[in-house]
Formats: structure tokens, sequence, C-alpha cells
């Protein structure tokens, strides 16, 4: 069921602190922690608790909890110190969507090139 934990999905475990991950902020809705692969200095994702597919499906479901997530990927920047930053959510296999539980990535730290890849 959409917003239900999924047993096999690896952001859930995280949520449920089966899986290690290095936690910057946690909030009711919300947990960030740090990239496992970063692509910038600063790298940080931000996933709702709740299990949905990708953004779009929370922003349609849950869309006060879409907006705690956006809400938490600026307070990160601004714990980071960050003057520019990225927030991304990949959305799709073909735009590099690999972990089918919705999240934000936070980049920064470094110049960031328009457009991506
Ligand atoms: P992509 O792999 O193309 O970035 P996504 O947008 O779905 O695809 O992002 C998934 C992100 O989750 C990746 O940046 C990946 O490095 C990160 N990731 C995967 N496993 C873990 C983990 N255990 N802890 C932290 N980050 C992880």
């Amino acid at each position: 069921m959409p917003g239900e934990p999924q047993a096999d999905c690896l952001f859930c475990k995280i949520v449920e602190g089966q899986i290690p991950a290095t936690i910057v902020r946690e909030s009711d809705t919300t947990v960030a922690f740090r990239d496992i692969n970063p692509q910038a200095p600063t790298h940080v994702l931000v996933i709702p608790k709740v299990h949905y597919r990708d953004a779009a499906a929370l922003a349609a479901a849950e869309p006060s909890i879409a907006a705690d997530v956006l809400r938490e990927a600026q307070t990160v920047a601004d714990e980071e110190k960050l003057e520019s930053y990225r927030i991304v959510f990949n959305t799709g296999a073909g735009a590099g969507q690999t972990v089918w539980h919705a999240h934000a990535h936070v980049l920064g730290g470094r110049g960031l090139a328009w457009p991506p890849g």
C-alpha cells in the first residue's frame, strides 16, 4: 500500500533504523542523511518517513509532507552553509532514479553545471 513501509525498501529500512546511515536531521515526518556515494562536498538525501515511489506520488497523496521534505532540504542547505545549492528529485528510471522511495538530493559545495547530464 502506498504510504506503508515496504519490506524490500532500502530507505524504509533507514527510517526504521535497520540499516545504518549518517543522519543529519530528523523530524516527525522526514529523515535527512548523507548520501553513501557523494557527488558533491555536500550530498544529503531528505526522505519522507512514509513510503511513496517518487516525489510526484508523495506530493499527490501527502502534500504537507512533500512540503516538509522541501523545507528540510532548505534547512540542510542552511546548516551546511551552502550559498548555492541544488535540490533534485530524480523521477523515473530515465532520469536516473534507482531507489523507489521519494527522496530529495541536496547538492552543494562546488560549482554545479547546467544542464545536468
Ligand atoms: P541515483 O543512484 O541515480 O542517484 P536516485 O536518485 O534514486 O538514483 O538516488 C539514490 C541515491 O541513494 C544515490 O545517490 C545513492 O548513492 C544513494 N544511496 C544508496 N544506498 C544508500 C545508503 N545505504 N545510504 C545512503 N545513501 C544511499
